[in-house]
């Protein structure tokens, strides 16, 4: 078996054949409402997996794409290990003609390179050197691939959770930050609709009559906004408002959609609590409030951390000082850091422009992520 140097040394003899990999797996687009894109991109990817020895099923789907699921058996399945990462682009069919796969500078472009065709090709880089003998991970290795991350995961989600409850941890092949940094913290993501129901009358005649709903939902975002606490990473925002009818009409009805962003699960909980206790004021008006976390907080615990320290030792065996860092917004890997399963994300090939038209990769930088990534799941 191969020492991570030598690892690395042997994905560098293949990056040719994997640039050549990548450009097809960017040409086959994969948009998220895209079932046929997507379906075919799936059964690409099966194909691959098969041939470097792995056990493929994918998982049909009604709605969305199918699911992938790749596992290498070890014949020692003492441990599970998942690499995770999702099918689908934010790129609608097409957009390959506009902005084809090129290679500039060092720098690979195309729809979906970095966000994240280029994870899973270091996927199948390391089931092929498992196939190869130059990686042993002592352990079984599930490859799973969402076909709905970039619009929720509502399809993948349950199939997710299924896989991922055998698995110690979870290498998740999002994007990494800016300057290749791995991502130990993500904010959990919800939001609310409120709802007010009042009574109509007439603004002249019948003033004292009328239950505003208008002005009720306005004390209440008062209320709602004044639960942000910057310093615990808490933001509540209204950012959509109706209601009313007319000016001469005390209005019936009046919704806000609220946005909000929690750092802690702890925190989430007391949010949606503080928010469903909320009551109007005026007692005639009803309080209708649907909604709470889409995607969970991935917090910094101890586990990820961990995590990240034994990625970061074998980033300085190849030469390299793997950062950290934090984003805003919330991935597949949300949910299995949710379920208490040690999850690190961000852990894809160094670039930028994710979601963007100057999304692109850095070429020289496949073999080494494939290195790092290979050794790190085979030391855990
Ligand atoms: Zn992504």
């Amino acid at each position: 078996m191969a020492s991570v140097e030598q690892l690395e040394a042997r994905f560098r003899s293949l990056l040719p054949g994997a640039v050549d990999l990548l450009h097809a797996m960017v040409r086959l687009e994969s948009h998220s409402f895209d079932k046929p894109g997507v379906d075919a991109f799936a059964e690409f990817l099966a194909r691959e997996f098969r041939r470097r020895g792995a056990q493929v099923d994918i998982v049909p789907e009604a709605r969305r794409g199918n699911l992938l699921r790749a596992r290498w058996q070890s014949g020692a399945p003492r441990k599970v290990v998942m690499l995770l990462g999702h099918l689908d682009t934010v790129w609608p069919r097409g957009t390959i003609e506009v902005r084809p796969f090129r290679i500039e500078q060092g720098k690979a472009y195309g729809p979906g390179i970095f966000d994240m065709k280029s994870g899973i090709l270091v996927a199948l880089m390391i089931c092929q050197a498992f196939g190869e003998g130059n990686l042993d991970p002592e352990k079984d290795v599930v490859f799973f691939f969402t076909p709905d991350e970039e619009i929720g995961t509502e399809a993948g989600l349950p199939h997710l959770q299924a896989e991922a409850a055998g698995c110690q941890a979870v290498l998740c092949l999002e994007p990494s930050l800016p300057g290749g940094k791995v991502k130990t913290f993500r904010k959990g993501v919800g939001g609310f609709r409120v709802r007010v129901e009042g009574i109509a009358a007439h603004a002249g005649v019948d003033h004292e009559k009328g239950a505003n709903a208008i002005a009720e939902l306005a004390r209440l975002i008062v209320r709602l906004q004044e639960m942000t606490d910057y310093g615990r990473g808490i933001t509540v925002n209204a950012g959509k408002v109706a209601g009313g009818t007319a000016a001469n009409v005390v209005p019936a009805a009046a919704e806000a959609e609220v946005d909000f962003r929690v750092s802690t699960a702890a925190d989430a909980e007391w949010l949606e609590g503080r928010v469903r206790a909320l009551a109007p004021t005026d007692p005639r008006c009803v309080l209708r409030i649907e909604g709470g976390l889409n995607r969970p907080p991935l917090e910094r615990t101890p586990a990820v951390v961990a995590l990240y320290e034994a990625a970061r030792g074998i980033g300085r065996r190849l030469g390299m000082e793997l950062g950290e860092g934090s984003t805003g917004g919330g991935s597949d890997g949300s949910f299995t850091a949710a379920m208490g399963i040690p999850t690190l994300d961000g852990l894809g090939v160094e670039g930028d422009g994710a979601h963007a038209v100057n999304e692109h990769i850095v070429v020289d930088d496949i073999p080494r992520r494939a290195a790092l990534l290979g050794e790190l799941i085979r030391i855990l």
